[in-house]
């Protein structure tokens, strides 16, 4: 049981999706399945494979409207007001262009 609190604290909402800038490089791209270098711009969702939690990662020019709608509305993305303005605003603008 020592595992589940910890995960817990990590992902308090359950199919959580943020997006940040990469903390480290070398997580794949989802989509294109190439590196995505540290410091990028990048799109994760909550991957659960059983008790094993990880994200799914995207180059944020990778995401897909699909993605984006399953987030459920940009006020659900975690980390985004740790952003630069102006990738806030690129970010505002590519959710309201979904409607
Ligand atoms: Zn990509």
């Amino acid at each position: 049981m020592k595992g589940l609190g910890k995960a817990a604290k990590r992902h308090p909402i359950p199919n959580a999706c943020c997006v940040h800038y990469a903390n480290n490089g070398g997580a794949a791209c989802r989509a294109c399945k190439k590196g995505i270098a540290e410091k990028e711009l990048r799109f994760g969702c909550d991957a659960h494979d059983g008790d094993w939690h990880s994200y799914h990662w995207h180059h944020w020019g990778c995401v897909t409207d699909e993605l984006l709608r399953k987030v459920g509305g940009k006020e659900r993305l975690w980390k985004v007001q740790r952003l630069d303005p102006k990738d806030k605003q690129m970010i505002e603008q590519r959710f309201e262009r979904l409607k």
